[in-house]
């Protein structure tokens, strides 16, 4: 079934309310400020769209943190109702609560126009999905827009639970369907040679992905701490790498399906006894003991890269090593470059790897940078997400 977008609805009068993902990073000091707004800049062509068909309200929603369904003024979306009133040049006003404590009759004045609901997850029916509370917010809005695809993987009751009351009413935002469109792409017709790099701390966080890309990719580089318990797996030593026996069962299993030798495992590592070391080049495969991998040495580094130059289809997700310390960022950003300067369709799927695609000053070379860690990471593995699918059939 196809999803339904924003551009094919007709939105005159209409009071519409409309999810989005503004979980944005904020300093850790008041006041509160911003780090990052890409997340909320992603999210204005929808916004705007939904104005400029003449919409009569727009209620926005979104969660912000993990207050775990109590209110926390550390959590709280007042940044980011200023952010949006300073980008769209329009008053934003900024609820108390995202339901009761007066938002109906706050809709009901006409000079009302663009209303931000407080944290989501301040009430603790948001993550329970409970349908009572999805009810009370179906009620501020004629229509409904999902523009959230960091929060689609998730059966939370405004993106999930609130589609029972859209039937035929409910609308993708611009973002999301890019977001799906490009994620298709790689699981449904990827041009070969198709290459994914798979980073990042921990085996079991990624290995139904792995699985799946292990049937996709001509290809599966991986580096990162991700590395290590397939090298042990295969007989070398680790050290004091992050490498649980949990991981490396599973690698094991992992590399007994590998029969037609897809997997192509770091030869080099930079290695350092602490994490405040410079770090060294180790030009074994094996780590000495007391000594920890924290990037993926120079002749890895070659080796990944040869292989992404040829490939026509390439989709990242994790760094390379230690990527936050200086002394073991050189793998991860050498691994953006050389994705960079691939001119075929080049995707990195959400958390670290975007930071570390910005990181290298080249993410807008990327052909997609997907704004969901966990939702891209679940979309390849099932080719779906429970908030898309209640999009396009209701509940
Ligand atoms: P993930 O969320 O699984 O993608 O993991 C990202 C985190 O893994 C980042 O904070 C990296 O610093 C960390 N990481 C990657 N490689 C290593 C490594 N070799 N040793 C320690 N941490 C690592």
């Amino acid at each position: 079934m196809l999803l339904k977008t924003i551009d094919q609805a007709d939105l005159k009068g209409k009071r519409v309310i409309a999810r989005f993902d503004f979980n944005v990073p904020l300093t850790k000091t008041e006041p509160r400020t911003i780090t990052d707004t890409s997340r909320i800049d992603l999210a204005l062509p929808t916004i705007r769209m939904i104005l400029e068909k003449g919409a009569s309200k727009l209620v926005l929603m979104s969660h912000l943190g993990r207050p775990d369904g109590q209110v926390n003024a550390k959590y709280s979306l007042a940044p980011v109702a200023e952010y949006l009133a300073e980008k769209l040049g329009i008053d934003v006003i900024l609820t108390e609560s995202a339901v009761d404590n007066g938002v109906k009759e706050l809709l009901t004045l006409p000079e009302t126009k663009v209303v931000l609901l407080e944290n989501l997850r301040y009430n603790p029916g948001e993550e329970k999905n409970d349908l009572e509370f999805a009810e009370k917010l179906s009620q501020y809005g004629d229509i409904y827009v999902n523009d959230a695809f960091g929060a689609a993987h998730r059966k939370h009751a405004s993106v999930y639970g609130i589609n029972t009351f859209f039937k035929n009413r409910a609308y993708a935002g611009l973002l999301l369907k890019k977001e799906i469109e490009s994620l298709s792409t790689l699981i449904e017709k990827p041009t070969k040679p198709f290459v994914a790099i798979i980073g990042g701390a921990k085996v079991s966080d990624k290995i139904k992905t792995i699985e799946k890309l292990m049937v996709l990719v001509d290809t599966l580089l991986i580096g990162g701490a991700m590395a290590y318990p397939f090298l042990k797996a295969k007989g070398a030593t680790v050290g004091n790498s992050l490498c649980s026996d949990e991981d490396v069962a599973l690698a094991k299993n992992i590399l007994s399906q590998d029969r037609a030798g897809k997997i192509i495992l770091p030869k080099d590592h930079i290695i350092s006894a602490t994490l405040e070391g410079k770090g060294e080049v180790c030009h074994s495969l094996s780590i000495p003991a007391d000594f920890m991998g924290l990037d993926i040495g120079p002749e890895t580094v070659k080796s990944f890269a040869d292989h992404i130059k040829v490939a026509r289809t390439v989709f990242w997700n994790g760094p390379m090593g230690l990527f936050e310390s200086e002394s073991f960022a050189k793998g991860t950003m050498s691994i953006a470059h050389v994705i960079a300067a691939n001119t075929g369709f080049t995707v990195v799927g959400g958390g670290d790897s975007v930071s570390a695609a910005h990181q290298s000053g080249e993410a807008d070379k990327f052909t997609h940078v997907s704004t969901g860690g966990g939702a891209s990471l679940e979309y390849i593995e099932k080719g779906e997400l429970p908030g898309v699918l209640a999009l396009k059939t209701g509940l």
